[in-house]
């Protein structure tokens, strides 16, 4: 579990002093996949960073496991445990050949040789890329780059997976494939999923929803709660998803429909 305790950021530079993030205490459990919005500038990226132990100038504390971040990742057992994806895959990628990329990692972790090699086919086969595996990096699309960074990530088979907007160089089909992998990464392997992104539609099937604004939580529950209340969902500068959208015009006109939709299907369903 990741647990914050009056978690505050300032970015410093000559003229100014900017608060990113304000007092955050915020939870984050196995199996649970919790999805982080806001607007640009809100936050999102310096709160990941810090949760992944890359911003370490923070103000507060971070455990994982009780223990504290810095601690936690001197540990040699716990390198890699924390999986970071970056918005720009370019950022991310080393080698030039797709399998040699995703091998990156493990090898730094001395796994042997088999073991690389069954981290390899692992991640490829989870991102469905086998095809790409011995393709030159560069000679791939932006969306293809993200899954090879995924994949590389995933090959050191972490608890927990941080993704900054991974979903942005991918079309939406991609995009939905991305989020049923969390999910199932979640469900069936235990992983503590955290997931920013600026696509509400991203968060309906997610666990929780937290809603950063000016580097405060300003909103943390289901997605349900959150979007069946537009004037709030309005001020904080999001979108409703398209079927939530659809139940509060229904709301207006005094058809309520019953608890938990959250896609056409079960709307069309439930006013049948
Ligand atoms: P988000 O990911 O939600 O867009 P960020 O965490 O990137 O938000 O930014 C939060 C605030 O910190 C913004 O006001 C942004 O301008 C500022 N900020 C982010 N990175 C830096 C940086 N490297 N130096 C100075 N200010 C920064
Ligand atoms: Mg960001």
């Amino acid at each position: 579990m990741i647990k914050t305790i009056n978690l505050s950021y300032f970015y410093k530079s000559q003229e100014k002093k900017i608060n990113a993030l304000k007092n955050i205490n915020l939870k984050f459990n196995p199996e649970e996949f919790t999805v982080v919005l806001g607007k640009n500038g809100s936050g999102k990226s310096t709160l990941l960073k810090c949760l992944a132990g890359i911003e370490k100038d923070y103000d507060g504390e971070i455990l994982i496991n009780g223990i504290n971040i810095k601690e936690y990742q001197d540990i040699k057992e716990n390198r890699g445990k924390i999986g970071f994806i970056f918005e720009n895959p370019e950022t991310q990628l080393i080698s030039p050949i797709v399998r040699e990329d995703i091998a990156f990692g493990p090898e730094n972790l001395n796994l042997s040789l088999s073991e690389i090699e069954e981290r390899i086919e692992y991640s490829q086969k989870l991102l469905k890329i086998e095809k790409l595996s011995h393709r030159d990096i560069h000679k791939i699309s932006a969306g293809e780059k993200q899954k090879v960074a995924l994949a590389g990530i995933l090959a050191l088979k972490p608890d927990i997976l941080i993704s900054d907007e991974a979903t942005s160089y991918l079309d939406i089909s991609n995009r939905e494939s991305l989020i049923g992998l969390f999910m199932e990464l979640k469900k069936n392997n235990g992983k503590t999923v955290i997931h920013a992104t600026h696509f509400p539609n991203e968060s309906i099937f997610a666990d929780r929803v937290i809603v950063l604004d000016e580097g405060e939580v300003v909103y943390q529950g289901s997605p349900e709660e959150l979007y069946l209340n537009p004037t709030f969902v309005d001020k904080l500068g999001i979108r409703v998803p398209y079927v939530f959208g659809l139940i509060n015009e229904l709301k207006k006109k005094n058809i309520i429909l019953k608890k938990g939709i959250k896609d056409i299907e079960g709307l069309v369903e439930s006013l049948c």
